[in-house]
């Protein structure tokens, strides 16, 4: 086994597992850590947690068992995924979880590098950017759960960690894998644990990633783990040949209230019928009108919470933040649940936490990676209460405007 991946959220471990499919390397996607020991690995194992803003102690705890299970497994280099716009808080989860995965490995240094050029989220001079905006000029700064104010990621990392936080910057990147290694190097002579790598193209992280091609662990996006199939020079059976899209009807679920998320579900509810969840409702009716509502249905129908920041923001001062996302959640864990039950076996969820709570209430254990709708979001399949399921799990930013149609229709005819 070469790498083993640890992933904050689903639609992160997704992203992850499809980029390195693409190497043609078989890549098993697992949802929690997995219990036992492990069995039937893949070269690139990848492990789903769900602890991007839950208390730092608890999101440590997980990773460290998920650290363990793949050691276990053999893995050879490890990688700690969070998203490309560096969602987190100042309590964490980014920065203790590193350093905790850095003691349990006995490295001595690891850099952090969340650029996804092919997704627009580009880092210069230790600043992350969405496509032209400043990170916290992006409607990243509206993010229900973790709004992103500052755009600055040594500013960002180091109330998160205890160690010392530098840069190595796109000049340095820009003369090579050398270059990288030896200021590398040069922090780590200086006491500097914790290194934000600038990158702005995918020809930057294949450098980054040569440099560092000793490192017990990387930390970043999804991009950055891109270029390591090709320097372990893997070989083996190739995922799509083998893949099968379940049959049945489709559904699609968006809890994510991302800008680009809001324009997918105005796209999409003009062609199919829609539902709009409100967390209001929820607390007073319930989740049993929206489920008659399904009950109904036919094609490939919308629910969606999705809202404008001004919404969200309403029913959180209502509600509370926690409150009103939790309701949001477990209505859609359960829809989901109750369409698998009515026959529903393809499922497009938009939004991190919210295809977290799906796949828990889903009761997923692996998904087995399959074709790409749009950079960073696969069809999976898995297995769900003894019927196979196609699901596709999108991170709130992911994807064009039409990206839910697009995606129902990558299955038309497999
Ligand atoms: P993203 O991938 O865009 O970050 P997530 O699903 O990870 O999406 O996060 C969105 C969060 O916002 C979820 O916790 C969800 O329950 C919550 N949420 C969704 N709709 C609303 C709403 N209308 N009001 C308040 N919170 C909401």
């Amino acid at each position: 086994m070469f790498l083993g991946a640890i992933a904050d959220d689903f639609t992160g471990a997704t992203d992850l597992a499809g980029l390195l499919a693409r190497s043609g390397a078989r890549v098993s996607l697992r949802i929690g850590v997995p219990e036992g020991p492990p069995a039937d690995t893949a070269p690139y194992e990848v492990i789903a947690l769900k602890i991007r803003t839950i208390p730092a102690v608890d999101a440590v705890a997980q990773s460290e068992a998920a650290l363990a299970w793949l050691q276990a497994a053999g893995a050879k280099q490890f990688f700690w995924k969070y998203c490309s716009t560096f969602d987190s808080t100042p309590e964490g989860n980014i920065g203790p979880v590193a350093e905790a995965l850095m003691v349990r490995l006995g490295a001595k240094q690891t850099i952090y590098c969340p650029a996804f050029p092919e997704n627009g989220r580009s880092i210069f001079m230790g600043n992350l950017f969405v496509g032209q905006q400043p990170l916290a000029e992006s409607p990243m700064k509206d993010h229900p759960l973790t709004p992103m104010r500052d755009s600055n990621l040594m500013r960002l990392l180091a109330p998160q960690v205890t160690g010392d936080v530098g840069l190595v910057d796109r000049l340095c990147v820009a003369r090579g894998v050398d270059a990288v290694r030896a200021e590398l190097a040069r922090l780590a002579d200086q006491g500097i644990v914790h290194v934000v790598v600038d990158a702005v193209a995918d020809a930057d992280l294949e450098v980054i990633a040569k440099a560092c091609q000793s490192f017990k662990l990387l930390t970043g996006g999804s991009a950055l783990a891109m270029p390591l199939p090709a320097l372990h020079s893997q070989g083996g059976d190739t995922v799509l040949d083998t893949w099968q899209a379940p049959k049945g009807e489709a559904l699609v679920l968006s809890g994510s209230c991302s800008d680009m998320t809001q324009r997918q579900v105005a796209a999409y509810a003009k062609l199919a019928s829609s539902y709009r969840l409100d967390p209001l409702a929820l607390m007073r009716d319930g989740v049993q009108p929206v489920l008659d509502w399904l009950a109904g249905q036919s094609g490939a129908p919308l629910i969606y919470a999705t809202a404008t920041p001004q919404d969200v923001r309403a029913a959180q001062s209502k509600l509370g933040r926690d409150r009103a996302g939790a309701l949001v959640e477990n209505a859609l864990a359960k829809i989901a649940v109750f369409a698998r039950d009515q026959g529903v076996r393809r499922i497009v969820v938009a939004g991190g936490e919210s295809s977290g709570a799906v796949t828990q209430a889903l009761g997923v254990t692996r998904l087995d990676i399959g074709p790409e709708i749009a950079p960073g979001v696969p069809w999976c399949a898995c297995d769900s209460d003894g019927k196979r399921m196609a699901l596709a799990l999108k991170s709130g930013n992911f994807g064009a405007e039409a990206f839910f149609a697009t995606a129902l229709q990558k299955l038309d005819g497999m």
